[in-house]
This record gives C-alpha cells, structure tokens and sequence, in this order.
C-alpha cells in the first residue's frame, strides 16, 4: 500500500514547480488519506480519479489596470482556478493579498473541491483572486480596483456556472463593487457573487457563518470525543479578521473564555478575556492595528511578531482547552504544536484554510489531541453562501433564526459524516482522514457517473 502511494505522489512531485509546493502540500495529506479507499475500489483508479482530480478544468489569468489616488497606473494580476464542478456549480471565495499566485490558489480551490463535497450542497469547487494588496488603499481606490477586476472575470461567471464570494482581503465591501460592475457590464441583476451586504440579496449571518460553523463543529466533536463541553474553557484564538471575529463571539455566546487574538504584526493577550466590541472596532470599522486594543486595556499583553518565539507564533504559547487558527495558511507550525500539546491543550479546530503545518498536523494526530480540519470545520461560511444561491434563486429572504439553525444542522451532519467515515475506514478519531475520504468519494462517484 505505501508502494502504490509513492508512486501516486512521485507522479505529481516530478511536475511540481516551488509556486505549487503549498498545492503539493494539500494534495500530499489527501493522498494519504484516501489510499485505504483505493484499495477497497478499483473503480477509482480505473476512471483514473485521483489524476483527474488535481488537474484544475481551467485557470483563467488576466491583467488588472487601475488608477490609484495620483492618477497612476497600477497593474496587477487576477485569478480564477475553475477546479471540478462535478457537484455543481464552481463555488469558492476570491483573495486580495500580496501573496496570491497560481500556487497558493491551486491548493484553496482544490481543499473548497473536498470541502463544499463534505457539505453535501450541489456546489463544485473554485478559487480566485489577486496579488492586489488593499492594506492602505482609500476607499475609492479599493472600488477601482475591483471594477477593474470584474471588467475581466465576468465573462468566465454566472450564476449556474462559477459564483465566487470572500475571503481574505475580500468582504461585503468588496463583493458589493465586484455586484455594482457585474451588474452594469451586464445588465443583470442575479445571485452570481455569494457575501452580497444584505440590501440587495446577501444572506443573513453569511458574515458570522465561517466562525460560528467551527465552533457549532468542536462543540459536536468535543461532545462525540470526550462528552465535554466548551463552556468555561480557555481558548485561544489567531486572527483579527472575519473568521477569527465570528469564532470569538460564538466561543464568547456559549460561555468559554476567549484570551488571544492578532494580526499580522503581533499579538493580544488578554487573560480576562478578549473585549469583542473593541476588537470588532478596531478591525472591522477603523482597519487599524490591534495593538490599538492596548489604548484601552493597558493591562492586557501586546507581543510584537519580534518577540515571537522561534519558529512559532505568540499565541500558541499561551496555555489552552481549546485552540483556533483563524489567520491563514501554515501559520501553526511543529513548534506550537509542540508547545499547545506540552501546556495541556486537548483540541484544535482550524478556522483558516490549512493553518497547521503537516509536521503539527502529525503531532496533533499521534498525540491524540481532537483536531477539526479546516475542510470539515470551516465549511459553515461556504454552505451559508450556498444558502445565499438558493434564497437569490427563489427570491426569498430567510430570518437569522432559520439561517442559524441550518447552519448548525448542517455542521453537525459534517461531524457525524466525518466521524464515521473515519471508523468506517479503521482510523477512528481521525478527522482528517474521514474529512477526506467523505469529501473525496462524493465527487468521485460523480465524477464517474459523469463520465469522462
Ligand atoms: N472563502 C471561503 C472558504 O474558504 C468561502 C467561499 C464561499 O463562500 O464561496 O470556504
């Protein structure tokens, strides 16, 4: 068996350039996952799914020109990688960041295949974005930009065929200019973008969806794992953005106490638990640094990234229940899992896309800790956007209430699906295992069905 998956790896390894190492990287863990179900089914290799699997239908790559503040030309590139739509249509957000590339959104769109598969939505996977960097951009030059960006990507969109929506770099302020262009090129008014700001068709609680998703997640794999609830428990948290804010105020909403949160510069701890509303204020309205929270609380801790331990990050080393990387890809490495495991956490749920290095991921796993991949915990944002396609579709709008309770079903159907998979497959209480195994045998039996 490890002969068959060294040869399935040494495959795509011979063809892999340094921009797709973080793609690799993905796909690595994936084939491990799914060789037991290799084996007990011929029938995935002789339709040869896994090579088809990770070759994306198509990547689209165009030239971004807008003018900024002075009136000078600003070039950039956008993305959008077309993954599978064997479920659906494609479906997955669009990132504006500085380190965007073809690499990085290979490996988001091939976890969004897996992870809108574990949904069991008829969505397909996608990913896009740009190496657009919005840190410091006014208001106006953020609307340029992103009319300039959809002057492009509308040709290869609609709502039947690939509806994109956030992620980082890109919020209901974005979604609504990338709307506005659409919607003038165009001249139709449909539900091609997910994240829309309510006024005109966005869902309710699509903001709060990815965070509240993983902690409805934990709580349901705390309670199958140990009977424990997350009450009065300590948790850590990294990130300042969407999905950190959203896992904090759920974690905060059913009575744990939440210590840390940070942003690209540094750290906040705060052992007497973190002050929401400030944050909320500080991130989402001001854009600012969160060392501004210590404007407020002179008492709480600020750890610049200098004074980070080596090889890590602050708020791993900060004793925990519970942690939750919500900040972005590899961001917790061998040494903070080391160091979570040593000062007694006993879970960690990703909010972010990937944040645990493959090193983490194997200590977590080897020391038992309860560990929620980011394909099973973070796919309430995702499948609230696809609430968002069927309400735009209907011509409906749904109350918070109805949205949130099929969130929280719909997470706790993850869970369950996830749990038992992984016995099925004799790797009980591995979660990433059973989140690729699920995710991966329903768009190959698609796949299949579909035909080459
Ligand atoms: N970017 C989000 C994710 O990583 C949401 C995608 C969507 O709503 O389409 O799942």
């Amino acid at each position: 068996m490890v002969e068959t998956i060294k040869d399935e790896l040494m495959k795509f390894e011979n063809s892999n350039c340094a921009e797709d190492s973080i793609f690799f990287q993905a796909m690595e863990e994936v084939i491990y996952s799914i060789s037991p179900l290799l084996e007990s089914d011929p029938r995935y290799k002789s339709h040869a799914i896994l090579e088809r699997l990770v070759v994306p239908d198509r990547i689209i790559e165009f030239k971004v020109t807008w003018l900024d503040d002075n009136n000078k030309i600003q070039v950039n590139t956008g993305y959008r990688v077309q993954f599978n739509n064997a479920l659906g249509p494609y479906k997955g957000g669009l990132r504006f960041h500085p380190t965007v590339n073809k690499g990085v959104l290979k490996f988001l769109g091939f976890e969004q295949i897996l992870k809108n598969s574990l949904t069991g939505l008829p969505i397909g996977g996608a990913k896009g974005g740009s190496d657009f960097n919005p840190k410091g951009k006014s208001d106006f030059e953020i609307m340029k930009f992103c009319s300039a960006f959809m002057t492009e990507l509308h040709k290869y969109i609609g709502p039947r065929v690939d509806v994109p929506a956030g992620d980082i770099g890109v919020g209901a302020r974005e979604i609504g200019y990338l709307f506005g262009e659409y919607k003038k090129i165009t001249s139709s008014y449909e539900g091609v973008l997910t994240g829309k700001p309510f006024m005109f068709g966005g869902s309710l609680m699509r903001p709060e969806a990815t965070g509240y998703g993983v902690v409805y997640f934990t709580e349901t794999m705390l309670e199958q794992e140990l009977k424990e609830p997350l009450s009065g428990k300590i948790c850590t948290v990294s990130g300042a953005g969407n999905v950190a804010i959203y896992t904090i105020e759920k974690l905060q909403a059913i009575g744990a106490i939440v210590v840390t949160c940070s942003d690209s510069q540094g750290t906040i701890y705060d052992s007497r638990g973190i002050d929401l509303k400030l944050v909320k204020e500080i991130k989402l309205e001001r854009r600012a640094s969160i060392k501004e929270y210590l404007d407020v609380y002179k008492e709480a801790t600020y750890i610049p990234v200098s004074e980070y331990p080596e090889g890590g990050h602050a708020v791993w080393n900060i004793p925990c229940y519970a942690a939750f990387p919500c900040a972005t890809q590899n961001e917790l490495t061998e040494v903070d899992a080391k160091n979570l495991i040593a000062n007694g956490c006993i879970s960690v749920s990703e909010g972010a896309n990937m944040p645990s290095t493959p090193e983490a991921t194997e200590l977590f796993l080897s020391n038992k800790i309860c560990f929620a991949p980011a394909k099973a915990a973070n796919a309430g944002g995702v499948a609230v956007s696809e609430f968002e396609m069927s309400q735009n579709a209907s011509m409906q709008k749904w109350s918070f209430e109805k949205v949130d309770e099929k969130l929280k079903e719909t997470m706790q159907q993850i869970c369950k699906r996830v749990f038992l998979t992984a016995k099925d497959y004799g790797v009980e209480g591995n979660y990433v295992d059973g989140a690729n195994i699920a995710g991966f045998k329903r768009v190959a039996d698609a796949m299949i069905a579909e035909g080459i």
